[in-house]
């Protein structure tokens, strides 16, 4: 079923954080925080960034513009309200801070955010975790300014207003969103990019891609019933200028990503899949993302015992891009249906001369397996570790992502994802 609201929307949102893209632009995150006043900013990371140098060498060139930076090197990888809570009782001990900054991946980003949420407003985690979670409180005085700095591709953190997490108690991921949660200032630093194995490429690359993809296909903001203005939410469906963010990390993506993964060396093919990682940030960051995303929730925290190539290897694990594409080609099959022209553009953009299939609903997860193929992707659900009989488990995962589902574009009730999850085991 498509939607037909009584009263369509007629508005759209977008929103950003200011940008700085280059070699050299994370030398100058001291003069960009002097201006706004700060005297006292904490630098957050993880201990495998902080191994690298690179958050301390953030830190110490704060002097020369007399900002005083401490380090907090305890963010987790996967964020959890456990290590949350610890990164802001530190926060708390020893503030006040008049800025923040987060070196590192996703993880780094989202913590500082609930630090940053959590030092400038009353109240505990809890609070503000998404309903039915938490309370779902909006905060109700401005944060502190908020340097975002990735040393991985993909994950887009840098641009959202979301701070993703595992309550551990709930064994459940859920997030908080609120505009006021993103960055002031993404600074995308090839020089403090990680130099990044296959697996890992093709993974977080395929999580850029599902971004553009996602929030292209994502329902019209037309779609919805109009809002009040009090009820408008960050992620607003498709619009014109989250469909030219999506558009042309897709392109970006087309000539570079293969090379990307070939050869970790390739300097201009990392430069486009970070500049695709960021374009895709700043369209899903207002349209929002759906299926696949949802499916990865589940896919990803049931894991069995897989181990992916090229990560750490004590735990089992789905690496979040690659719990994305695995449901893809399937998910984009489903919703072709709602709107195939953007399907099949989405496709040509992709794979510049692929051939039309016979059906034009099967062009796209064609385009996708091929490239999954191409780029040592698991072939299917399957091949993480599950089988038939896991899916109803998937199911209930998923449906777990209402906010997701909502912006796909057609509704999408449990007997269609058991559909996608079971065409999802092999995928060729
Ligand atoms: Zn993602």
């Amino acid at each position: 079923m498509s939607y037909q609201p009584a009263h369509p929307e007629s508005i759209f949102t977008y929103g950003a954080p200011q940008l700085k893209f280059g070699h050299g632009a994370a030398d100058e995150i001291g003069y960009d925080l002097s201006l706004t006043g700060a005297r006292r900013v904490l630098v957050i990371t993880d201990p495998g960034v902080a191994a690298t140098g690179t958050p301390q060498r953030v830190a110490e060139q704060m002097a020369r513009f007399g900002i005083e930076a401490v380090t907090y090197e305890g963010a987790h990888v996967e964020p959890t309200d456990e290590s949350l809570r610890d990164a802001i009782d530190f926060a708390r001990e020893n503030g006040p801070w008049d800025g923040f900054v987060a070196v590192g991946g996703g993880t780094s980003i989202d913590t500082a955010k609930a630090v940053d949420l959590l030092t400038t407003n009353p109240g505990e985690l809890m609070d503000y975790i998404n309903v039915p979670v938490g309370a779902g409180r909006a905060p109700t005085h401005p944060l502190a300014p908020l340097v975002a700095v990735p040393t991985t591709t993909g994950t887009g953190s840098e641009s959202t207003t979301i701070c993703v997490l595992d309550v551990l108690e709930l064994k459940v991921k859920t997030g908080i969103s609120h505009s006021r949660l993103r960055p002031t200032l993404a600074v995308i630093d090839p020089a403090v990019t990680l130099t990044q194995p296959a697996g890992v490429t093709a993974s977080s690359g395929m999580d850029i891609l599902c971004h553009a993809l996602e929030s292209w296909t994502a329902r019209p903001y037309t779609s919805y019933e109009h809002k009040k203005p009090e009820e408008r939410v960050p992620y607003c469906g498709s619009n014109p200028i989250s469909d030219m963010w999506s558009e042309k990390a897709m392109r970006l993506l087309a000539p570079t990503f293969r090379r990307a993964v070939r050869d970790g060396e390739d300097e201009e093919a990392r430069g486009a899949m970070s500049l695709a990682a960021t374009f895709a940030g700043m369209g899903f960051g207002n349209a929002g993302v759906h299926v696949p995303h949802a499916n990865a929730y589940p896919i990803a925290g049931r894991v069995k015992d897989f181990r992916p190539a090229d990560y750490p290897q004590e735990e089992a694990m789905v690496p979040h891009g690659m719990s994305v594409a695995l449901t893809a080609p399937e998910a984009f099959r489903f919703t072709f249906e709602a709107d195939p022209d953007r399907h099949v553009q989405a496709a040509r953009m992709l794979e510049p001369d692929c051939a039309m299939t016979d059906d034009p609903a099967d062009l796209l997860p064609e385009v996708l397996t091929r490239l999954m193929r191409d780029i040592g992707i698991p072939n299917g659900i399957g091949a993480v570790g599950y089988d038939d009989g896991d899916v109803d488990d998937l199911v209930e995962g998923s449906l777990k992502q209402q906010r997701l589902l909502a912006t796909a574009p057609r509704e999408v009730g449990a007997e269609d994802l058991a559909g996608i999850f079971r065409r999802s085991m092999e995928l060729w």
